[in-house]
């Protein structure tokens, strides 16, 4: 895991490890800048003397979780093929958890309250067809998740020197679904071709098997008109069957197969014959982001899913969020990517809202018109030393405020309630984010064993 490291006037140098920064602090040549993620200043040191290396952002956008995978790359080129080969380390594996559901719920029923109280307002004029959506409006649900997306991009440019970002675009390539051959040989029939045909498939087919619509088991590439009898390869002639259809289908052309339900068969059929539209291939927020990323500055790269896919297989990497985004674009070795994953979790900074309601709309009780109290606001990170008491002890977590000054500290290890306020201590300002190490999970992988639990915020919940 990175330390990341600024120079004496705040500006990025490259990151260095746990035990330099511990060595750098030790001898009085750093501050720390930031406790969460861990940053330390150089007090005698600008980024002018300084030698950099180029460092790439990688992303993987999801609808719960964005994956972000920080790597420093090294290019050479193969003498034998004089081919470039991209070998990346990763620095950094940071997940990124989005809160879209619970904005739309909170939205939601803000809206069914609304017209509860207002519902039977009979003489008042129609409304509708006054107000339009601005070009490019996103639901909030979905600007939140390009916003906290791109803030914690820049966050990261601020931190460390980044140079270039790769953002997985779309799900499959069209382009080379339609032309095989336009861009090399990972292009041509079962390498990355496969891939990207898979991710199309199952885009076009709802993710299950078309013969009896089961979800969530592994699915077939099934010729429509068997190959046997001189059907095609074509995407059109392709369709996704579990194995138990896919066996009893065997050979058979499709009407003889479904004789017994001939509307399925010609719902097949036409689906088949009908391509995905692009607009359905690919989704508006992962197009917002990238719009967004181009007005950073940076070269920015876009990629696609089947490359992800492909790369991750080759490589023997296991699917997580951070991992898929480490595996985005062009890799050809991936060093280094067996570590704690930096986990981050969008929590918000509050309720707009100062009266709470009950189940039906009614109002219960009110919150307090300041968001603060004894100088804490809820979401900072505090350290509670308490020498009296019941609770004796040291607690460190994300604090809640109540304004009878008795907090309660939510740590690594579960809920600590009514710690006086007078024993906090806070290290870090609310900043709408909760922070969490978590050390990677690989199922079934020949890897190395996690790394043990040290000092510092590695198993801490914030
Ligand atoms: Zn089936």
């Amino acid at each position: 895991m990175a330390v990341f490291v600024l120079d004496k006037r705040k500006k990025p140098l490259m990151p260095c490890s746990e035990k330099r920064a511990r060595l750098l602090l030790e001898r009085g040549r750093a501050r720390v800048h930031r406790m969460v993620p861990f940053t330390i200043r150089l007090v005698d040191r600008r980024v002018e003397d300084s030698a950099l290396q180029p460092l790439r952002l990688k992303l993987d956008p999801g609808s719960k979780t964005t994956g972000m995978a920080l790597v420093r790359e090294k290019e050479t080129v193969d003498a034998s093929t004089g081919t470039i080969v991209r070998a990346s380390t990763v620095l950094m594996l940071l997940e990124l958890q989005h809160r879209g559901h619970a904005i739309r719920d909170a939205l939601t029923q803000r809206r069914a309250f609304r017209r509860r109280r207002r519902g039977n307002l009979r003489y008042r004029p129609a409304r509708f067809d006054n107000r339009t959506k601005p070009e490019g409006w996103l639901a909030p649900s979905l600007q939140h998740r390009v916003d906290t997306t791109m803030a914690w991009i820049h966050r990261l440019m601020r931190w460390t020197p980044v140079t270039a970002i790769v953002q997985e675009l779309v799900r499959f390539d069209t382009q080379a679904l339609q032309n095989p051959e336009i861009l090399g040989t990972e292009y041509q029939q079962g390498t990355l071709f496969g891939y990207e045909v898979r991710e199309y498939l199952l885009e076009k087919w709802g993710r299950k098997c078309a013969y009896c619509d089961a979800e969530n088991v592994p699915l077939e590439i099934d010729h429509i008109h068997p190959r046997s009898k001189g059907g095609s390869d074509r995407v059109s002639n392709l369709t996704l069957a579990c194995h138990p259809c896919n066996q009893r289908k065997g050979n058979r052309p499709l009407e003889q197969f479904l004789a017994k339900a001939p509307e399925r068969a010609q719902k097949i059929l036409a689906q088949a014959k009908a391509p995905l539209r692009d607009a359905a291939a690919v989704n508006s927020t992962r197009w917002a982001l990238f719009q967004r990323l181009q007005a950073t500055g940076l070269a920015v790269e876009a990629a696609s899913g089947g490359r992800t896919k492909w790369n991750r297989h080759r490589l023997h990497i296991p699917k997580t969020h951070c991992l898929d985004a480490a595996c985005v674009g062009h890799v050809d070795a991936l060093q280094r990517w067996q570590q704690p994953v930096f986990q981050v979790r969008a929590t918000g900074r509050g309720s707009y809202q100062r009266t709470r309601l009950t189940r039906y709309g009614f109002p219960r009780g009110y919150l307090t018109r300041s968001k603060s109290a004894y100088g804490f606001q809820t979401g900072d990170l505090v350290r509670a030393v308490v020498t009296t008491g019941k609770q004796v002890g040291t607690y460190l977590g994300r604090v809640a405020i109540r304004t009878n000054g008795r907090f309660n500290i939510q740590t690594g290890n579960g809920l600590v309630q009514g710690i006086p306020h007078r024993f906090c201590t806070r290290i870090q300002r609310a900043d709408g984010y909760g922070y969490r190490w978590h050390p990677i999970s690989v199922k079934g992988g020949n890897d190395a064993p996690p790394r043990p639990q040290g000092r510092g915020f590695r198993a801490m919940t914030i």
